[in-house]
């Protein structure tokens, strides 16, 4: 029987747990209800699993756990999928509608589920595996970002992870196949900075301008001046984003000038290096404008992800042990990068990976709707493909001598 065929075996368990965990949406980085049915799912599989204090991520591994007593043999490649949910009340209508105010309209429900059907088919294989699978259930990756306390419990670590793989479900471009996937080389989800900015002028009568610092000319100047960083500064074959979504100052009236102004916006850009300069020349722009104008501010950054950059080596690997499970058709090489961010970046920081999409569009009263809609939905029927996906690059990333050779 083909690893597909095993996967499709599976299919209805996948459903079930996808469809279990939608039921009971939570958000940030405790998932009581959400953690435990992971890792009851993972007792009845019997995987040993490990879970922290200072949050709802799980650690599960497959193979052996490289113990000191035991020390690992072979590499060690981890599957990561995110587990929580939005506060978004749902308006699909399905039968296994969420049963609170929050929703999984991301999709991670799915995710979870995923892998949790990859870790039933690699249990199976447990005594021929050359080496360790980690499982990384992962929550808070809509925010504050739960990658990094994962990283920092040292599940990169003991034993340490050579290569890692992860999944979102999408309406893949390109395709409308059903569990085709989508993936490239470089860069898969822009770096993701979040802007706040408090521009201190002095307020004073709207007649009499020359006794104020007015904030809001200022903060016209700075809002113009950041897009020539696009436009002017930013090699234009290196996409980048500057949004200022939010500025509020004043009391509504037409003759006070207000003492400051306050903006809200968001930086995305798909390299490091592309990200690094925008932030800087968006700090220095502003340094010099406020200054020159006689004003004071506070500047922050804030929920910042760095981008997620698919590593060519093992993503050339990927694509080998994509076409065992799905005809050529169902591999969809996507030309565009996508402008969301994602927290699964801290993990492709430390260890070479690939991060590929699962299509999973389903249409919702005859629309299809996005992800982060209240409307969302999923084809769950599909899931199994990206199980088996997940588990044939595991398993060619743990055969190679080197998980990095292609
Ligand atoms: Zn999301
Ligand atoms: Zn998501």
């Amino acid at each position: 029987m083909t690893l597909l065929h095993e996967a499709l075996n599976i299919k209805d368990d996948i459903i079930t747990w996808r469809r279990a965990l939608h039921k009971i949406p939570e958000t940030g980085l405790h998932l009581p209800k959400t953690a435990a049915y992971i890792a009851a799912q993972l007792e009845a599989m019997g995987i040993p699993y490990k879970t922290f204090d200072s949050h709802s991520g799980i650690l599960a591994w497959i193979g052996d756990p490289g113990s000191p007593i035991h020390p690992v043999k072979g590499k060690t490649i981890a599957l990561r999928a995110d587990m929580d949910a939005l506060n978004i009340n749902e308006e699909t209508g399905a039968p296994f509608k969420s049963e609170n105010d929050k929703m999984h309209a991301c999709g991670h429900d799915a995710h979870v589920a995923t892998l949790l059907g990859a870790a039933k088919l690699l249990k199976s294989r447990e005594a021929s595996l050359n080496g360790c699978i980690k499982l990384i259930f992962q929550p808070a990756e809509e925010g504050p970002g739960g990658a990094v306390p994962m990283i920092q419990d040292g599940v990169l670590e003991n034993p340490k992870v050579d290569a890692m793989f992860a999944m979102h479900v999408f309406n893949v471009e390109d395709t409308t196949i059903p569990g085709a996937i989508g993936v490239r080389q470089g860069a898969m989800f822009a770096s993701d900075d979040q802007i706040y900015l408090k521009i201190k002028g002095k307020g004073g009568h709207g007649s009499a301008p020359h006794e104020t610092v007015d904030p809001v000319t200022i903060a016209a100047h700075i809002i113009v001046a950041l897009q020539s960083i696009i436009s002017r500064e930013v090699n234009p074959a290196s996409p980048a984003v500057i949004t200022i979504a939010s500025l509020s100052a004043g009391r509504g009236t037409n003759n006070i000038i207000p003492d400051c102004a306050e903006m809200l916006g968001t930086i995305r850009t798909l390299s490091f290096d592309t990200r690094a300069f925008v932030l800087k020349r968006i700090e220095e722009i502003i340094d010099a404008l406020i200054k020159g104008f006689r004003a004071d501010y506070e500047l922050s950054f804030y929920d910042s992800y760095p981008p997620v950059i698919n590593d060519e080596a093992v993503t050339t690997r990927f694509l080998k042990s994509a076409r065992k499970i799905l005809p050529e058709d169902e591999i969809v090489i996507m030309k565009d990068s996508l402008m969301g961010g994602e927290d699964a970046a801290f993990f492709f920081e430390q260890v070479p990976g690939t991060y590929f999409l699962l299509n999973t569009s389903m249409l919702q009263d005859g629309q299809l709707y996005p992800i982060h809609n209240a409307r969302f939905m999923l084809d769950d029927a599909v899931l199994y493909k990206g199980a088996a996906v997940f588990v044939q690059a595991a398993l060619d990333a743990l055969e190679s001598p080197d998980p990095l050779e292609t």
